[in-house]
């Protein structure tokens, strides 16, 4: 069963954020709310989107604070900025503290929906890393379920690529195990799913890593999760 993409509406305007909602359902995304700018920065600390709808004027935080904020701290959810008639220079600014995209109100809605599967599209990540591509000093071929280590051949399965290709995408930025195990086995984290997630990354490291003891590949941060680092 494919998973629906989850969508972050923040927008303090209830009427356009019901209309959001009603609009992005029926297209079969699903949705979640925030009225403001403190409660859209919870719920981002708290969930993984696929993307963001972003109102630029918003109370408590404005969306230029928060996008800034978020891309400081390494978040790589795109962002796509609603903004009103007149903000011209805040539309620039606004995609240059690192949104994907912008729409101006009032937008039709099936434009809106245009740009969204439009930035998604261009950041998904399996897109983005293809099914062959270097993975520190190994060749990984998703399709044949291969990676080549010099001229060594390993054999990986389809859960271990789905891993490797996840650190590929996600590249100098700490993983947790309920990240990974949410994009990898598209499940929400269980006292299973953290055992599942070790005995998984073991595995794969006992394959690619030279020393599985002291892994330099998928490297573990302390208390935080895995990392992959370029
Ligand atoms: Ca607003």
């Amino acid at each position: 069963m494919e998973q629906k993409a989850h969508i972050l509406v923040v927008e303090d305007e209830q009427k356009i954020r019901s209309a959001l909602r009603d609009f992005l359902e029926f297209h079969n995304f699903r949705v979640t709310e925030a009225v403001d700018g403190l409660e859209a920065q919870r719920i981002v600390a708290e969930k993984l989107f696929c993307l963001i709808l972003l109102d630029l004027m918003l109370p408590k935080i404005s969306g230029e604070q928060l996008c800034t904020r978020w891309r400081r701290d390494g978040m790589q959810t795109p962002v796509i900025m609603l903004t009103a008639k007149g903000q011209e220079k805040e539309k620039v600014t606004g995609l240059n503290l690192g949104a994907d995209d912008y729409i101006t109100k009032p937008f039709a809605l099936e434009e809106l929906l245009a740009r969204i599967k439009a930035v998604l599209r261009r950041t998904d990540p399996a897109r983005a890393v293809g099914l062959t591509f270097k993975f520190a000093d190994l060749d990984v071929d998703i399709a044949a379920l291969k990676v080549m280590h010099k001229n060594q051949e390993i054999e990986i399965t389809k859960r271990e690529a789905a891993i490797i290709r996840y650190f590929a995408a996600n590249p100098n930025r700490v993983i947790s195990r309920e990240e990974l195990y949410k994009e990898v086995w598209d499940e929400t984290m269980s006292e299973l799913g953290t055992r599942t997630t070790d005995m998984h990354i073991a595995k794969l490291r006992s394959k690619i890593e030279k020393n599985s003891a002291d892994p330099k590949i998928i490297k573990t941060v302390r208390g935080a999760g895995y990392k992959y680092e370029t």
